[in-house]
């Protein structure tokens, strides 16, 4: 059978996260993308554990039921040197468990979502593992608190640990074609997960993972994980990796875009407002490649948009949380039966029905005529769908640099056509 699961959202205990991230809400919202399987974040904070069990059904298969959609026991915590890690647990119990390993190194691991340790991801990763957990890194490239900003391998990070390390995630910022270029990562699994600190549609299920297995547990997935007896992940899907916030090499306060080279030139600090320019994912990548090609087994990544994203576009809005926005969602939800057959599969001529502008936006989506301005610094990356051909040409024109991640003097504002 197949499972589409994300596989990392945070409660409301974790900071920067919406007040409406609790349980009943997540579960609807997932059904409402086409999710079978979600993570519940943050497991090892002991408010969370107490208002997962009191919002759930137990299975005997080590997730946990809410309406249709069952839940993997999971949290992020953070390592002394800023690193995260994603970690899945088996039951409850497990959780306790490796809340009482960790509770020693860390300051706010009963108060935060996503605690902060102070041990290596050896350790980290050892004492996971000690409890019957998976784990790998989050976010694998991202510039403020990923393995790959703080080390150069798998082995520097995770030490005699490295050879257990169950998978990569990937991030909205790389894709599988990005992260094959390293070699250490040819043998290893990667997910695709949203990072939701909301449950808006554009959020939750934005990246997932559909899964080969043979029912829906914990075991099942611990053996796709790792190929065993054709258990499998069979998709990735998420963003184009140039939507993701740090993309591009960019300044971290106004977001103009820095090639690697001029970044080193600039000494990292942004020629326009002076503060600090951080290395994107792309200029990561680059600089970790190594010959790396895409193993034969590796699943195809999929690129989507948020369906709500691309109303926005169309409708002219800044925001998706417009009420015009969440209508003509609603419109659509309530027609057809998940987001991936709206964007993918179904009849342009049923999708103009409900809303011509929009459907003929997922044509030319389809047919990838729209165009992704990069983002970078933080900043996500930008949809643009263009009226028509010389319209498009215009705007590849215009945006060159900001298109190509580099910064141009004589670079053209909108003010100046
Ligand atoms: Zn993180
Ligand atoms: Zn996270
Ligand atoms: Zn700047």
């Amino acid at each position: 059978m197949y499972i589409d699961a994300d596989l990392h959202i945070h409660g409301l205990h974790s900071g920067a996260v919406s007040e409406k991230m609790k349980v009943p809400v997540i579960a609807e919202q997932a059904g409402i993308k086409g999710l079978d399987v979600i993570a519940t974040g943050d497991i090892l904070n002991p408010g969370w554990r107490r208002h997962v069990s009191e919002n759930t059904e137990t299975t005997s298969r080590g997730f946990y039921r809410r309406g249709e959609t069952e839940f993997i026991l999971s949290t992020e915590v953070e390592d002394k040197n800023r690193v995260h890690h994603l970690i899945f647990l088996p039951s409850m119990e497990s959780a306790e468990n490796l809340q009482k390993e960790l509770e020693d190194f860390s300051k706010n691991i009963k108060k935060e979502g996503r605690p902060r340790i102070t041990l290596s991801g050896e350790d980290i990763a050892e004492n996971t593992k000690k409890v019957g957990g998976i784990i790998g890194p989050s976010h694998a490239f991202t510039p403020w608190t990923s393995i790959y900003k703080e080390h150069d391998s798998l082995d520097e990070c995770y030490g005699s640990m490295s050879s257990e390390i169950d998978f990569i995630e990937l991030g909205l910022s790389a894709d599988t074609e990005m992260a094959d270029k390293i070699k250490e990562l040819n043998e290893i699994s990667f997910l695709s997960n949203s990072d939701a600190h909301s449950p808006w549609p554009d959020k939750i299920g934005r990246e997932f993972n559909r899964f080969q297995v043979e029912k829906k547990s914990f075991e099942e997935f611990r053996k796709a994980l790792k190929r065993e007896k054709g258990r499998k992940i069979s998709l990735n899907v998420g963003f184009n990796p140039l939507e993701g916030k740090y993309h591009c090499t960019a300044c971290q306060n106004c977001h103009q875009k820095y090639s690697f080279e001029q970044a080193i030139n600039f000494r990292w600090e942004c020629d326009i407002c002076g503060r600090s320019i951080k290395k994107g994912v792309k200029d990561r990548v680059k600089e970790l490649s190594d010959g790396g090609k895409n193993p034969e087994w590796r699943p195809r990544y999929l690129h989507l948009v948020p369906l709500a994203e691309i109303i926005k576009e169309v409708v002219g809005h800044s925001s998706t949380k417009t009420k015009t926005v969440q209508k003509i969602y609603g419109d659509f939800q309530s027609e057809f039966n998940s987001e991936i057959n709206i964007l993918i599969d179904e009849d342009i001529e049923n999708l103009s029905e409900v809303n011509k502008k929009v459907g003929s936006a997922v044509r030319k989506f389809r047919e990838g005529k729209t165009i992704m301005i990069p983002g970078g610094g933080g900043s996500y990356g930008e949809l643009v769908i263009p009226r028509d051909e010389q319209d498009r040409k215009r705007i590849l024109e215009e945006r060159e640099s900001d298109i190509g991640c580099f910064y141009s003097k004589e670079q053209k504002s909108l003010s100046d056509f």
